[in-house]
């Protein structure tokens, strides 16, 4: 097998051996050379430049290899440095996560494309404070010198909010001082958001509970007290009290179904499901409460047949959903449209109303859990907040989405957009 070219010893490591040998004929020649003058075997005037010369050799040779020495120890290290910077730029980029490569003068050598897209631009060779202005990166690079590693958080607030975990080591190559210093960033900023979407959804959760359970058990007090022999405002508390229960119950199933769907959300269902009777056994089911609202549903059918891969209990949850929100909050438009039609590949469901619509800034948020637009008005209409985050996950297991426009003043159409089934 040829060897590397690297891999064979520097030349003044190689020459090494020849220089001791050198040097130990030079010594034993001039302590012979001191003796025979010494005993008189050679004449002082020949024994005096011999032993010069040869004293001479012995320091020269001496400096020469020590020279040689301290060469083969820089070029072994230079060939280190040198060798290390292009792997160590290559493991850079192979990194999943943002990663800095800096040298001991705090310039940046590598980083990958995920540090690009955390820092901007990134300018190897220049000070490593023109990629990032941080000072805690800063900081840490300056105590990571001494030789151990840092590990620290890094939450920002401009431009964007984010959270990131830094990790900064040392990297000796021969020196005795740490010669580079990789950089490592952990992205948390989607995790510390679900974390706190999950924490403010128990907080909710929790917050919607206990409104009605408070309720409840004032009741009851009162009941066992001042109400106690009271018929007629028993029976109004009682009312009230089974509203309450009614309540929490709706409360518990949507939170239910919501954690179902979500448990299946990659799961598409396959069954082929007829939209159009979907739609009319969802304006049935509403009728009484279209009644009471003083509202007509309009349905209108563009084909007879609207097939979708689907589970047809969660979409019958859709068109309710979408029916009864416009039914509750636009009845003063005092019609309801449900339109079924077909746009390319997909099956359309839209349910317009007519009235008060809903103002843009709310548009985007209206999905979300226990976003609604006026709190007071969804519990006096019996809402939890948790409709339209159900819709939008059937739709999302479905393959499909929600779609809501409005022109406040004019009304609102949400619609329902599933991939067909052909
Ligand atoms: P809720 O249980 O409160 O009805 P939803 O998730 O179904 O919860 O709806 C969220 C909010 O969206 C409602 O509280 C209401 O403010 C608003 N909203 C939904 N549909 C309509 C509509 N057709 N017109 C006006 N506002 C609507």
């Amino acid at each position: 097998m040829n060897a590397a070219p690297n891999s064979s010893p520097p030349e003044s490591a190689s020459m090494a051996p020849y220089a001791v040998r050198g040097r130990w004929l030079a010594g034993i020649a001039l302590a012979a050379a001191i003796v025979a003058s010494a005993v008189g075997w050679i004449h002082p005037v020949i024994a005096l430049p011999v032993i010069a010369i040869l004293g001479t050799l012995i320091a020269v040779g001496y400096r020469v290899t020590a020279a040689n020495g301290v060469a083969a120890r820089t070029q072994a290290l230079s060939v280190d440095s040198a060798n290390a910077a292009a792997p160590a730029a290559a493991i850079v980029q192979a990194i999943p996560e943002a990663a800095l490569l800096v040298d001991g003068q705090n310039r940046l050598v590598a980083g990958n494309v995920a540090a690009a897209a955390l820092f901007g631009r990134l300018r190897t060779g220049e000070a490593i404070s023109l990629t990032t202005r941080n000072p805690q990166i800063l900081e840490a690079l300056a105590k990571a010198a001494s030789g151990e590693t840092q590990n620290f958080e890094i939450e920002e607030r401009v431009p964007v909010e984010r959270s990131l975990d830094a990790h900064v080591a040392p990297i000796v190559f021969g020196h005795e001082r740490p010669n580079l210093f990789l950089l490592v960033f952990r992205d948390r900023t989607q995790e510390r958001r679900i974390e706190k979407m999950r924490v403010d959804f128990v907080a909710n959760a929790s917050h919607e509970l206990r409104t009605p359970l408070a309720s409840l058990s004032g009741f009851i007090d009162t009941l066992q007290g001042p109400a106690k022999d009271d018929p007629a405002a028993r029976e109004k508390f009682l009312g009230i009290m089974g509203d309450q229960a009614r309540r929490m119950a709706r409360l518990i199933d949507d939170l239910m179904s919501l954690s179902r769907i979500e448990l299946s959300l990659h799961l598409q269902p396959q069954t082929a499901i007829d939209l159009t009777g979907v739609a009319d056994t969802a304006c049935d089911l509403l009728a009484p409460l279209a009644k009471e609202q003083g509202v007509t549903i309009d349905i209108k059918k563009e084909t007879a047949r609207l097939d979708v891969r689907g589970d047809r209990d969660e979409l019958l949850r859709v068109a309710e959903n979408l029916i009864e929100n416009a039914l509750k909050y636009g009845a003063s438009g005092k019609r309801v449209e449900v339109t079924l039609r077909e746009e390319g590949d997909d099956a359309l469901l839209s349910v317009r109303d007519f009235g008060p619509g809903i103002a843009p800034e709310h548009l985007p948020r209206l999905t979300e859990r226990f976003y609604r637009v006026d709190v007071e008005r969804s519990r006096t209409q019996g809402g939890t907040g948790l409709g339209l985050a159900l819709v939008k996950h059937i739709l999302a297991r479905h393959r499909g989405r929600l779609t809501i426009e409005s022109v406040p003043g004019e009304g609102a159409v949400f619609t329902a957009r599933i991939p067909r089934a052909h």
